[in-house]
């Protein structure tokens, strides 16, 4: 029997517009079997959804996403984190000081949108967020300003690379990423490759340890997913795979869960268990 399950997701405690119970209610409603909350450098949103699934009987697991920087496809580099002790020593002083390098980021964002002549101040961004602050804190700063409409326009106008409002990411190199992952318990894996870059410039991941890849990724056409899945298995990665939901208002709004059959699920509960 094939299981609906989400491996990637957000909520307010990073750049989603839900909370982890709220997640927990719209997973049962997709029919959802397991559900895995991956915030951005956050882990504080596990209390609230263990909670939630524990009313609910859902079965939820915490996962982490780091995003890397670097030079070439590094910047590019998103990591998942799943099965982590999060009380490992070290670990959470780890996502506090990414949390502040993210905040440095997002304060040099607001100045370059001051030198344009837009009134956005740090305030309005911190507003907007429970925790990790991002970009998406920013567009939607940018929105209740009635700067932009929506987070898609403000990432194509002021966020991305080329763009006047784009500061470099602060995060850690992929290698760091992956050791913080692995020490503390985890499996480390690449989010959406197809973002990442070629095979040819990922190759220093896999020499880093990477362990696994999101092949079923909501946004990857027929095609990638051969193509994913062919690299977990030439390279002896573990297959995972998500929809990177954010929740209402994010431009990221897939249906939440992905179909597994009972192969890809077996493997994936081994790993994360
Ligand atoms: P940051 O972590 O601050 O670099 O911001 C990257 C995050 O912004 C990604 O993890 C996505 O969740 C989100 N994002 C990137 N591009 C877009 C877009 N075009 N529309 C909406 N959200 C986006
Ligand atoms: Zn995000
Ligand atoms: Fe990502
Ligand atoms: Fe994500």
């Amino acid at each position: 029997m094939p299981k609906r399950v989400e491996l990637h997701c957000h909520s307010v405690f990073s750049d989603g517009t839900l909370t982890p119970a709220e997640l927990v209610a719209r997973a049962v409603k997709n029919g959802v079997e397991l559900l895995t909350l991956t915030d951005h450098d956050s882990v504080s949103g596990g209390p609230e959804l263990f909670a939630a699934a524990r009313e609910a009987g859902l079965d939820v697991r915490l996962g982490i996403e780091i995003n890397c920087a670097g030079e070439g496809a590094a910047d590019r580099v998103h990591m998942l984190g799943y099965g982590i002790d999060t009380a490992s020593p070290g670990f959470a002083d780890r996502l506090s000081e990414f949390r502040e390098r993210r905040a440095v980021r997002s304060q040099r964002i607001v100045d370059n949108l001051r030198a344009l002549g837009i009134a956005i101040d740090f305030a309005d961004v911190r507003a907007g967020a429970h925790e990790t602050l991002g970009r998406p804190h920013v567009a939607d700063a940018l929105r209740r300003l009635g700067v932009v409409k929506s987070r898609k326009e403000a990432f194509e106008r002021f966020l991305i690379k080329g763009k006047p409002g784009y500061v470099e990411s602060m995060g850690p190199s992929p290698a760091e990423a992956i050791a913080l992952i692995r020490d503390a318990g985890g499996t480390a894996c690449l989010a959406h490759p197809q973002t990442a870059g070629k095979e040819g410039e990922l190759d220093a991941l896999f020499r880093d340890g990477l362990q696994g890849i999101e092949v079923l990724y909501s946004g990857h056409t027929p095609s990638q997913i051969r193509t994913y899945g062919d690299w977990a298995r030439t390279k002896g990665l573990l297959a995972v795979g998500g929809s990177d939901f954010h929740g209402p208002n994010t431009g990221r709004e897939e249906r939440l869960g992905i179909e597994y059959d009972d192969a890809a699920y077996g493997a994936v509960m081994e790993r994360i268990d």
